[in-house]
């Protein structure tokens, strides 16, 4: 028997259970789960408040880290640590917010070495993301030299990671936060300035002074049609995120006046080469990046309630699980 985070029709609709291993999903590798991340997408699944899994009961949760207890695949051998992110687990597939999970070995990666479990699911997804969005941007051509760079959504997991990534490239980088108390904490990641978010969510003109070389977006909707329109020209935008909305009030005006590139990146079927690739790169950062991390470790218990504050934007850094506690 193991412990899983169960989603059912009927409230509470999040409940932990007891699971035999017969009723795990019928896939080749089992792999004991040491560490899983709290995401705003499994924050929507728990909660009910965003259509991200379409049948119950159901195990959420996007991402995981642990080892292999039991392989039928010739690539895992039971001991390997590996961890998972995306390829649908915890919307389509049951997930990793629970102490054991069967899944296909195409979605694993083999954990870097210099990686441990809670380090990887300090990064998570969101980690994954922000260094997709950073490599994202220096590959259009964005350079330091170009100017400042934005960041919305600066204390969430994507956003506080990118804040880090992108100060430690020697960008001057700019957070944008609806949480002014955390001001400091920004700073301390690398952010040269914080700029409250309602400057940022208000109907503005399709162009505006210049302000950006770069941005990471974790927004959406009106901040972004707005970060869109303060664009220096050949500026270039990551857009990663619906925190405030997953439509774009914006014009055509940025796009063919000042040359604005609007990059868009995903996670979930990134393909394995690449994915091993920025796996890589998250394990050389410096350790330092993970002592300046605000993380928060809950059991399954805890989960449910810390998905409410998530959606309800009252979370920094990161949230994992610990399906040991
Ligand atoms: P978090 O919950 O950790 O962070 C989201 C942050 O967004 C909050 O901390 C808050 O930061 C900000 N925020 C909250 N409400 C609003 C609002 N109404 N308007 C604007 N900003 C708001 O989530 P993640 O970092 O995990 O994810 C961030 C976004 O990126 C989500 O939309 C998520 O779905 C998306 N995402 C996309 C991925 C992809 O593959 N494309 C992968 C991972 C995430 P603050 O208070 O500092 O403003």
């Amino acid at each position: 028997m193991s412990r899983a985070l169960m989603l059912h029709e009927e409230t509470p609709r999040a409940r932990v259970v007891d699971l035999s291993d017969d009723q795990l999903p019928d896939l080749p590798v089992t792999v004991a789960i040491e560490r899983s991340g709290l995401n705003y997408k499994d924050a929507l699944a728990i909660t009910g408040r965003g259509k991200i899994v379409r049948e119950l009961p159901f195990v959420p949760g996007i991402d995981f880290a642990g080892r292999v207890e039991a392989s039928d695949s010739p690539d895992y051998q039971p001991g390997d640590e590996v961890l998972l992110t995306g390829w649908g687990v915890g919307e389509r597939h049951w997930g990793g917010l629970a102490e054991r999970m069967s899944v296909k070995p195409e979605w694993l990666v083999k954990r870097p070495a210099n990686l441990s479990a809670e380090q990887a699911m300090a990064f998570g997804t969101a980690g994954l993301t922000a260094m997709l969005c950073v490599m994202r941007l220096e590959e259009a051509g964005l350079t330091p030299e170009q100017g400042p760079v934005v960041v919305t959504g600066a204390t969430g997991g994507v956003g506080s990671w990118a804040v880090q990534m992108l100060a430690g490239q020697g960008f001057e980088v700019h957070a944008v936060s609806g949480k002014a108390e955390q001001r400091e904490w920004l700073e301390s990641l690398g952010a040269s300035e914080v700029h409250l978010r309602s400057d940022f969510e208000d109907k503005g003109r399709p162009l505006e002074k210049s302000r950006w070389a770069g941005a990471v977006d974790t927004a959406g909707g009106q901040v972004l049609a707005n970060l869109l329109a303060q664009m220096n020209y050949d500026g270039k935008v990551a857009a990663v995120g619906l925190a405030a909305g997953a439509d774009l009030p914006t014009s055509v005006m940025p796009f063919i006046l000042r040359g604005v590139s609007l990059l868009g990146v995903d996670s979930v079927m990134i393909n394995a080469e690449r994915r091993q690739k920025v796996w890589q790169r998250l394990a050389d950062l410096p350790d330092e990046m993970h002592a300046q991390m605000q993380l928060e470790t809950v059991g399954l218990e805890g989960l449910a309630e810390r998905a409410e504050a998530m959606i309800d934007g009252r979370v920094s850094g990161r949230v994992l699980l610990d399906p040991t506690r």
